[in-house]
């Protein structure tokens, strides 16, 4: 079956409730193109799992702030329609901003709490533009299934309890981080990084593992795993910022300076940092049981 290439909210509405009708199970992966082999990791899960693949490309304008990277976000709608096509996606939804915000939208879906933690702190209305077109997308496109990868955790864990609250009638499914050979996590911004900073980049990951390691071995006491953490990325030498570095508790976000609060010692935990190498932010996380 060719790709079909859908760029109208109504479009893509019609051939959704057309699937339903033939009982058909729908795989859904949201995405801001410049597909990568972690993007595509999600497409592989949504094709085991359902009869039919949507993906959808849109650089939503409203996740960016002032000053953020939208105009410049990169962009290849060719090699990406060659990626999908390749991967046997069925459906590729690529709106224009004006199908999703028509003239008069006037309406916000916000999750308090958990996002005004980690990324939230540094980018206030990020979460809030995810969560508007979150929500509209898994309303146009009605799937099944979605899929998340936890490279973005906080972003899943957003979305997740985002589903809850409102009752929406689809499963989120969050999908493992895909890394470079060197340890990197995939990000479509990764692109930016100068040859220098690209060479420096995999620290990050091994930072983190060294300190889960440290964690899991008792050499670290818990509340001083976010100072190690901060030492080990300050120390590399393309970092120019540490936006956040630390533990925290992987369902409310909320940093674990001491006693876990699974209250035995045990349990899992998240390693999850933000940092700047030059101008590009880069996350990544780890998710560990202690
Ligand atoms: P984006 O295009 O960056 O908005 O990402 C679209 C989806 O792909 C999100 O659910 C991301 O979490 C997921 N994703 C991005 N990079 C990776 C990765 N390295 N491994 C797994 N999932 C990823």
């Amino acid at each position: 079956m060719p790709l079909e290439i859908i760029r109208t909210s109504s479009i893509i509405r019609e051939t959704s409730k057309k699937y339903h009708a033939e009982g058909k199970r729908i795989g859904f992966i949201p995405t801001m193109g410049a597909l990568h082999e972690g993007h595509m990791s999600l497409v592989q899960r949504a094709r085991q799992e359902n009869n039919v693949v949507v993906v959808s490309i849109f650089v939503n304008p409203k996740q960016f702030a002032t000053g953020e990277d939208f105009d410049n976000y990169p962009k290849d709608y060719g090699k990406d329609t060659t990626m999908l096509l390749k991967a046997g996606v069925d459906v590729l939804f690529m709106p224009n901003a004006s199908d999703i915000y028509p003239n008069g939208f006037c309406t916000t879906v916000n999750v308090m709490g958990i996002t005004d933690r980690l990324c939230g702190k540094f980018r206030p209305t990020h979460f809030s533009g995810v969560t508007t077109v979150v929500t509209k997308l898994l309303n146009i496109v009605n799937p099944t299934r979605a899929y998340f990868g936890q490279k973005d955790y906080q972003q899943c864990a957003v979305i997740s309890r985002l589903v809850c609250d409102l009752n929406m009638d689809v499963q989120i499914v969050p999908c493992p981080t895909i890394r470079e050979k060197d340890g990197l996590a995939m990000s479509s911004r990764n692109i930016y990084l100068n040859p220098e900073e690209r060479a420096d980049a995999p620290s990050i990951y091994k930072s983190m593992k060294h300190v889960e390691e440290a964690l899991k071995n008792s050499k670290l006491p818990l509340r001083q795993a976010s100072r190690k953490l901060n030492e080990l990325l300050l120390s590399i030498s393309t970092v120019t910022e540490v936006q956040y570095a630390s533990v925290y508790d992987p369902e409310s976000l909320v940093e674990i300076t001491d006693v876990l609060p699974h209250g035995n010692g045990r349990g899992p935990v998240l390693i999850a940092v933000a940092v700047k190498m030059g101008a590009t932010r880069l996350i990544d996380n780890l998710l560990i049981q202690l």
